[in-house]
């Protein structure tokens, strides 16, 4: 016969296996849907994203929750290059998904009147740097390997850079955003359009950079659309 000692503890027991499963059912496995189901892939794609798992080339492996690898359309015309992942980039496994994200997602749905998942969206680096910090020219240059198979695979006819990291490196040197973005500009044979980076549009929310990203970006969109013919 049980004691009443052993009887609570029994019940303090169910109750938190109770408790795992909600948890489990509630809070980690719509995550795993999210990535399974909205990451839409092409052999190519999965190639790369399998070389890529536990990848420890670089120091930015330490303090990741997982590797951010890209998201949309492993077809698409347009494609959006930005820094690295942030906090809930890393949390979720999916670029631009923080804030800076649902307003490049507003730009590009309600600006461009397309759905993100036509486009493709990933970043330099694929695993989130500590406290956000930007990517030390060695991470970028290790995980560069990635990025351009990334864009041999999806071949889009148009690429956004948004913001400085992602424009210096495509373009070869050491740019200011601000003075190169809206200029045409050529890596590896495609035309690449820099942009100012939506963090920034919303740590400086004024109607000008606004107005300026929502050019880059129609502009950007024409060219895709032109040469896609
Ligand atoms: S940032 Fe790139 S190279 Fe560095 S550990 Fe992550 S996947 Fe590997």
């Amino acid at each position: 016969m049980k004691t009443d000692k052993s009887n609570l503890l029994y019940e303090t027991i169910r109750s938190a296996l109770r408790h795992v499963e909600e948890f489990v059912e509630e809070g980690v496995a719509p995550i795993k849907r999210l990535q399974s189901d909205e990451n839409k892939t092409s052999p190519a794609l999965g190639l790369i994203h399998d070389q890529l798992k536990g990848c420890t080339r670089c120091p930015l492996h330490e303090q990741r929750t997982q590797i951010v690898f890209g998201d949309g359309d492993p077809n698409a015309n347009l494609m959006f290059i930005g820094e690295g992942p942030g906090e809930k980039e890393d949390l979720l496994g999916l670029p631009f998904v923080g804030r800076a994200g649902e307003l490049l997602t507003k730009m590009i749905e309600n600006g461009l009147g397309i759905t993100r998942k036509e486009a493709y969206i990933c970043n330099i680096v694929k695993c989130r740097p500590p406290k956000n910090r930007t990517p030390t020219p060695t991470e970028v240059g290790t995980c560069r390997t990635f990025l351009d198979s990334q864009i041999k695979a999806v071949s889009p006819k148009t690429i956004v850079t948004l913001g400085k990291p992602a424009s210096s490196l495509l373009l070869g040197k050491d740019i200011a955003i601000t003075k190169v973005r809206g200029t045409w500009h050529e890596y590896q044979g495609i035309p690449v359009m820099p942009t100012l980076h939506p963090a920034f549009v919303l740590r400086q929310y004024t109607e000008q950079n606004r107005r300026l990203v929502w050019q880059d970006l129609k502009a950007a969109l024409a060219r895709s659309r032109e040469t896609s013919v």
